[in-house]
């Protein structure tokens, strides 16, 4: 059904080079545009949008943390609103995410319009043939709903938005992979249901100040599988940054940087935790497009529309080349016999961009009296910039045939179950010879970090042992579409595993001890009947003098050395079953 528009020439629509906007379908942002639609308002905009058009549907997945149903929209021309129908009809699926951080809604407004305009605009209904967008309106609902003007110091509007916490301050941009909230359970679901082809993640950046009023942050190109890895470098890169030229919204990569830009910028690491790093694990190439926050908000939403009006355009030609990327890619880690799982950024592969900055200086600060970093907006610059974005692989492991997982840990097999890993019941007891790993050492922060210690540089020693498993314990065969994720996960010394989340900090802590005087007796025994032992003791009393002074050490490496030392301390526990 196509209504009859009835537009306003805004002469600011002409110069965007948009279509007039709608008056039955304005949004509040349209009638002010420093204002950002509220939560309530932006639902009640697109269930309006969605009982107009039936090519548009509106569906409600799981609960998040402040107890609302998480809202999806689905835009599909020929009204399927199943995935796995439209995945059968091979088409393209784009997903846009918004308000992940509530103080940075420039999305919410901007998909507003984007998908109206989309149904309104006949010129735009063929780039919907093969491509269906689905868009969660406004994800940290809780967030959004904690509203105010004052928890963006230093951004330029709207003059209300929502707190980047959730309803338990939660930062649900580092929350996809952990899923503290109810909110990355039931995303973790709908992305498993969907299985988008490319996802977008709308931000606002903070920062260095610089001309352009928006740069994008891609997967890192080098921890995607290939083809992906080239189609987003090689076409897909190159073909919305020269579209985005075209508009008045000329785009730079994020601007990640040590000191100032003119030093140079960096590629930002999406590690899992970051929607676009989650979305990797599944060959889903993310973006997250990041709006300069000293540029208003009203050119800031149109830059948002912008990007993805030409990615909507870059998709209608090419989304048969991303559709088999993804196919590809997924195919190749199936395949796969070593996964990477770390990366450093190498500062010796140097690349160049041109950026336009404005010049930095330094002068006294009126509070301090100290120097202070100051852009000229008087003094913009053109130049050619160090541009550094390779990574390579700093800890990568050999994938096993199967996790064994004891089904005690429920919330790890649950997350699994969520990210669409098949799991495997085992329904008898026996015994398997399985690879295991030690923890032998590891940092934790000293603050809890988004509700976690998280742990990190984590060394584990491999040992081989038989292993005993009982029914409902879980077997987790690799050679899947999630192999990414799972090995990601379940390798202890991932950066976003589940052991680095604290999942299995129960094996951190030994659980029993010896008595200093009974155990001194069995000590003696054992070193008197073992002579093996008692050369190994004394050795390492010659070549450890603290020990050598210590009752209590020594006696303690004789019941490490001893069977009575509890086998399973600082044993991660799930098995690695190898060829
Ligand atoms: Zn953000």
């Amino acid at each position: 059904m196509r209504l009859i528009v009835l537009g306003l020439l805004f002469c600011h629509f002409c110069q965007q080079g948009l279509a007039q906007p709608n008056v039955m379908f304005l949004t509040p942002f349209e009638t002010d545009p420093n204002y950002s639609a509220p939560y309530e308002r932006t639902i009640s905009y697109y269930r309006e949008l969605a009982e107009a058009f039936p090519e548009l549907e509106m569906r409600e997945y799981g609960k998040t943390d402040s107890g609302q149903p998480l809202h999806l929209m689905i835009l599909s021309i020929d009204q399927d609103f199943e995935a796995a129908s439209i995945h059968a009809k091979d088409k393209t699926i784009l997903m846009i995410n918004n308000a992940i951080h509530p103080g940075e809604p420039c999305g919410v407004d901007a998909s507003m319009m984007f998908l109206r305009d989309l149904l309104l605009d006949d010129a735009k209904q063929q780039y919907l043939e093969n491509l269906v967008i689905i868009v969660i309106p406004f994800y940290n609902i809780s967030g959004g709903l904690n509203r105010g003007a004052y928890s963006r110091a230093n951004q330029e509007g709207p003059a209300e938005h929502g707190f980047r916490g959730n309803a338990r301050n939660y930062d649900l941009n580092r929350d996809f992979i952990k899923c503290d909230t109810r909110n990355a359970q039931t995303f973790n679901q709908i992305f498993q249901e969907w299985e988008p082809h490319v996802f977008i993640d709308n931000h606002t950046s903070n920062g260095a100040d610089y001309q352009y009023t928006l740069t994008l942050i891609p997967t890192q190109k080098d921890k995607l599988q290939e083809p992906l890895a080239s189609l987003l470098v090689g076409d897909m890169l190159p073909d919305l940054y020269a579209k985005m030229q075209e508009t008045p919204w000329e785009m730079i990569p994020y601007v990640y940087a040590r000191t100032t830009p003119d030093e140079g910028i960096a590629g930002f690491l999406d590690l899992p935790r970051y929607s676009s790093g989650y979305t990797a694990l599944h060959h889903t190439i993310g973006f997250m497009p990041e709006t300069h926050m000293l540029k208003p908000f009203e050119d800031r939403v149109w830059s948002v529309y912008q990007f993805m009006d030409q990615m909507v355009v870059y998709l209608a030609e090419k989304g048969g080349a991303v559709r088999n990327a993804k196919r590809l890619a997924i195919n190749q880690t199936k395949a796969a016999s070593i996964i990477e799982l770390n990366w450093k950024l190498d500062f010796s592969k140097i690349d160049s961009i041109l950026f336009k900055g404005f010049e930095a200086g330094y002068k006294p600060s009126a509070i301090s009296g100290l120097d202070r970093l100051y852009y000229d907006r008087a003094k913009p610059y053109e130049k050619t910039i160090p541009f550094f974005n390779t990574y390579t692989a700093t800890l990568s492991v050999e994938k096993p045939k199967a996790y064994v997982i004891p089904q005690a840990y429920t919330e790890v097999i649950e997350r699994l179950q969520w990210n669409g890993v098949e799991l495997t019941r085992i329904n008898e007891s026996k015994e398997l010879d399985l690879e295991f790993y030690y923890i032998r050492s590891f940092e934790t922060v000293d603050q809890p970090y988004e509700g976690h210690y998280l742990h990190s540089k984590v060394e584990v020693e491999k040992v081989r042992r038989i292993q005993k498993v009982y029914p409902g314990d879980y077997l987790v065969e690799t050679g899947q579409a999630s192999d990414l994720y799972i090995v990601s996960v379940l390798e202890p010394q991932g950066p976003d595993s589940y052991f680095a989340w604290n999942f299995f900090d129960g094996i951190l802590m030994q659980k029993e001890y010896f008595s200093d005087y009974v155990f001194e007796d069995l000590a003696a025994e054992m070193l008197e009947k073992d002579p093996e032992l008692k050369k190994a003791f004394e050795n390492a009393r010659k070549e450890n003098p603290e020990m050598a002074e210590s009752a209590r050490a020594q006696l303690d490496w004789i019941y490490k050395h001893s069977p009575y030392y509890e086998p399973t301390y600082q044993l991660y526990p799930v098995g690695r079953m190898v060829k």
